[in-house]
């Protein structure tokens, strides 16, 4: 029998894990899990004032989708400008991805979390907000992300959600379709947070 894989392997963080697999086949029993806090359809349109009026204290952020297209290692200088405007205005910030985690010399003074569980596990999420942001409450905690399937497990942990639409990129079929479909399960059951 061999041993089993270590968390950190990149194969298994990142492909079509059993996690996400299960977290997919579920999601349509479980709308709780696809409340979104918030909708918007690029990265630099979320508020932070409205963030730090709702009493968000820290957020973490995805990188693949979200920041940029998927694997890339330049980011845009408007995502760099935004990811300092939260910083700037007080809250905490770390970039969470299932990714290679040493594309981000851009982002000056940003935590990247590393060694917990990759996404949808809750335990990465709470790791990730007690070790990487020094937060206890999720309640004041944002995840953002683009996929439901992985970004959206921090409601498993009882963080808001900010969905942001999938940044196009060169990612498998069956990433974007599960994620697509995820999507429109979060819409369909909550048509008032998308616009
Ligand atoms: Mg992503």
């Amino acid at each position: 029998m061999s041993a089993p894989a270590p968390v950190d392997e990149p194969v298994s963080r990142e492909g079509l894990t059993l996690a996400k697999v299960l977290r997919f086949l579920s999601l349509p029993f479980r709308p709780h899990l696809l409340e979104t806090y918030m909708a918007v359809n690029r990265f630099i349109e979320v508020p932070v004032d409205q963030l730090k009026t709702d009493g968000v204290q820290g957020v973490l952020i995805d990188a693949d989708g979200t920041l940029g297209s998927h694997h890339v290692r330049e980011f845009p200088p408007e995502v760099v400008a935004h990811v300092d405007k939260l910083v700037d205005s007080g809250l905490k910030v770390a970039i969470y991805t299932n990714a290679c985690e040493d594309r981000f010399h851009q982002f000056k003074n940003i935590s990247i979390v590393k060694n917990v569980p990759p996404k949808p596990d809750r335990r990465g999420f709470e790791m990730a907000m007690k070790n990487f942001l020094r937060l206890d409450d999720p309640n004041r905690v944002c995840m953002i992300g683009d996929n439901f399937l992985t970004d959206g497990g921090a409601r498993l942990a009882g963080m808001r959600f900010i969905h942001i639409r999938p940044v196009k990129g060169n990612e498998s079929f069956i990433h974007a379709l599960t994620r697509e479909l995820a999507f429109r399960c979060a819409r369909f059951y909550f048509p008032q947070s998308f616009h």
